[in-house]
């Protein structure tokens, strides 16, 4: 277990720019070759891990091209401890590493999208939660498509199929959390936040029939630093960052509000940017 030192909730509303087909499985109850996913109750949702995924490939093809960044994903021939596995494994045995040992072997080697998302060797830092819809046209659209043969791209004569598609300006609440992140992580958090916030997002299948596009609006970020030693002395105080956490129930009560979300954004990947690899290590403490 890690201990939480500092956390941010970046809250929005995701609004879709086009029709989004997140496919639902096999269930065909309602008479369609391709449903969209539902809860229970019937509603559209986009469930979290769909949400990481696009978002985590959404960075991962930003980092390739940010110089001292690194992604094992994109970068031909750039290994980090999740490519190579069993190589890992091996030394970590030969050298027989203890936990500190093999914190720092990680911390130096996993590349940057594997310490935030997550790896293997390492749980991630960054929670996406399902995201349920707030406003839609309470009805589904089909749509009919013909099937492509993909050798001729032709049409495959008198093959149709239809599908299940959620209507453009749908919106959808959604909630990051991250915990204890590097200044890279951060910036490179911002960065996501940013492309989405810019309408850049694309999520669902059927992406080349120009559905799944989406934007952030509304985000709100808030933050709660714990780094700084608590002054316990007065635990009434409204100032006490812990006590505050500790007594509120929602996040205006918990968190500090940033006050100006697109500084934050601009700030954070500034940051990013100016970082060399490997300062990093010598500047934050975890
Ligand atoms: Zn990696």
């Amino acid at each position: 277990m890690r201990e939480m030192h500092r956390k941010y909730v970046f809250t929005g509303t995701l609004e879709l720019t086009s029709g989004m087909h997140i496919g639902g499985g096999e269930s065909n109850l309602r008479g369609t070759d391709s449903p969209v996913i539902l809860t229970p109750e019937g509603d559209p949702f986009i469930p979290g891990s769909s949400f990481k995924g696009v978002f985590r490939s959404m960075i991962e093809r930003i980092v390739a091209v940010i110089p001292n960044r690194n992604t094992c994903s994109l970068i031909l021939g750039y290994d980090c401890p999740t490519t190579k596995q069993e190589d890992f494994n091996d030394r970590r045995r030969v050298s027989n590493w203890n936990e500190t040992e093999l914190a720092r072997h990680l911390k130096r080697e996993l590349c940057d999208t594997c310490q935030l998302f997550g790896s293997p060797f390492s749980a991630s830092k960054i929670f996406f939660s399902d995201l349920y819809v707030e406003e839609w046209a309470e009805a589904i659209q089909r749509r009919d498509g013909v099937a492509i043969d993909r050798d001729s791209e032709k049409a495959v004569e008198g093959f149709k199929y239809d599908f299940e598609v959620i209507s453009v300006g749908s919106t959808f609440k959604m909630q990051i959390v991250l915990e204890n992140p590097s200044d890279t992580d951060l910036g490179l958090v911002c960065v996501g936040l940013n492309e989405f916030v810019s309408g850049m997002g694309g999520i669902g299948g059927m992406r080349s029939r120009g559905l799944g596009n989406f934007k952030i609006t509304e985000m709100i970020g808030y933050e709660l630093d714990l780094t700084t030693p608590q002054t316990l002395t007065d635990p009434q105080t409204d100032t006490n960052p812990l006590h505050r956490y500790l007594v509120g129930k929602t996040l205006e009560e918990k968190m500090t509000k940033v006050s100006d979300m697109d500084r934050f954004l601009k700030e954070h990947i500034g940051v990013l940017l100016t970082l060399v690899s490997g300062e990093e290590n010598a500047q934050t403490t975890s």
